[in-house]
């Protein structure tokens, strides 16, 4: 399945969740069996290409691709989470979303200083949340120097705002 396979399984929703905003909703490409395999064999294939030592997941799409990546590479999951979630103390970071404020946080113990970490999450817009993630990532230790997603949405300046913080971005598509 190309990626332009893909880019035709993922749903534009008008005015969610607000007037003006075109929603890509990958719930149609998730319920799509070889739709989400093809995802992961492409997200996987330019992963081993970096060789990260584990991979990080934004909550709550990023859990879904970078959890089934991690286990197909044999590395591990760290969760960047909403906050008040995790049972343990956490670092966490605020930041401005596209619509609207927000909060990451990290069980720092969980990230071994110098571990090369991929950032992954579904949708790369402002760049705000990959890049509170980044910043947690890098608090407790790690090296974070690539990002990827399957969606980028170009017009709204994320790949640029990652490059900005030594972040490399990649994505499988990306809509206008
Ligand atoms: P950013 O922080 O880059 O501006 O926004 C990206 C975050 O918002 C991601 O965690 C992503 O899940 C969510 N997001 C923003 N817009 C969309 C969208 O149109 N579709 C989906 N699936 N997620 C979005």
């Amino acid at each position: 399945m190309t990626l332009e396979d893909i880019r035709a399984l993922i749903r534009t929703v008008p005015d969610f969740p607000k007037t003006g905003i075109q929603f890509r909703d990958i719930s149609t490409l998730l319920a799509h069996g070889p739709g989400l395999a093809a995802t992961i064999d492409h997200l996987c294939e330019r992963a081993e290409a970096l060789g990260p030592s584990a991979i990080a997941g934004i909550e709550a799409r990023g859990f879904l691709f970078g959890a089934a990546m991690a286990a197909r590479l044999g590395l591990g999951f760290i969760l960047l989470r909403k906050p008040g979630k995790l049972p343990v103390p956490t670092i966490g970071h605020d930041y401005a979303l596209e619509y609207g404020t927000a909060r990451l946080e990290l069980d720092p113990t969980l990230v071994d200083d110098g571990r090369d970490v991929l950032i992954v999450d579904d949708l790369l817009a402002t760049g705000g949340t990959a890049l509170a993630g980044a910043h947690l990532l890098r608090q407790a230790g790690a090296r974070v120097d690539h990002a990827m997603f399957v969606v980028d949405l170009p017009d709204l300046g994320g790949a640029r705002a990652l490059e900005g913080a030594d972040i490399r971005p990649q994505s499988l598509v990306a809509f206008d």
